[in-house]
């Protein structure tokens, strides 16, 4: 990689977006899975800062979520984290997010935005969503809980709304979420096994997640 060239070269990469409150198995397993399938050279999680639809809800302190997002995809080597959103103060809009990454990597380079198929299906609420369409793909990874005829059918509508590119992608179904790991924590249930073990410890030494 030529390192005197000002623009970041690649040809493909994937964004993974989130609160990562706390990250889980969900979130690395379809961010692998579609590395692979999309031939992506890499894939960029980008914690979120105050994400506009959880502004109203308590989301934990950005340093946490970093770290703990920094030990999840430590021992990946196509995984690379970005500070992008957390490092601003405001609201972070996808759109801001990549209208920046679009300014550091080269013109041609494809964006493909991870996704689970419940965010999908909100891409209408997302801010400047035509002009995000023309800028990053989208690639849907299948989520339990939802119908899959709904899905199929609202990313129809999407795409030709938008006249925008999304890929719905079945994955081993994980019923995952960070809701269900925060409860359980509240309810001193265990959660092992639901996301990697230096996240778990790093939950229990911060004492996070113990209060509503
Ligand atoms: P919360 O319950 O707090 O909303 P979450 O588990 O949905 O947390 P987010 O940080 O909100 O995690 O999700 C980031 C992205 O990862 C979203 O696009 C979401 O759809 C996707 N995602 C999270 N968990 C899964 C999963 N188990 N399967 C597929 N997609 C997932
Ligand atoms: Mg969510």
């Amino acid at each position: 990689r030529n390192t005197n060239q000002s623009k970041k070269d690649y040809k493909r990469i994937g964004i993974m977006g989130g609160t990562f409150d706390p990250i889980h198995y969900g979130h690395l397993v379809i961010a692998e899975q579609i590395r692979c399938e999309y031939k992506l050279e890499k894939v960029v999680f980008i914690p979120a800062g105050t994400p506009p639809h959880k502004s109203n809800l308590c989301v934990t302190d950005s340093k946490h979520r970093y770290f703990m997002t920094l030990l999840a995809t430590i021992t990946n080597p196509y995984f690379e984290l970005s500070k992008i959103e957390i490092e601003n103060e405001e609201i972070s809009y996808t759109i801001h997010t990549i209208e920046k990454l679009k300014k550091i990597y080269r013109k041609d380079t494809e964006i493909y935005f991870i996704t689970g198929a419940d965010a999908i299906c909100e891409l209408d609420t997302w801010k400047n969503v035509n002009k995000l369409t023309q800028l990053c793909k989208f690639i849907a990874a299948t989520r339990p809980g939802l119908e899959a005829s709904q899905v199929d059918a609202k990313i129809r509508e999407l795409k030709e709304k938008y006249d925008a590119f999304i890929e719905k992608i079945d994955l081993p179904a994980l019923a995952i979420s960070s809701t269900d790991i925060r409860n359980r924590i509240r309810e001193g249930q265990s959660i092992k096994y639901l996301l990697p073990e230096p996240v778990e410890y790093y939950i229990y030494k911060n004492n996070l997640y113990k209060e509503v």
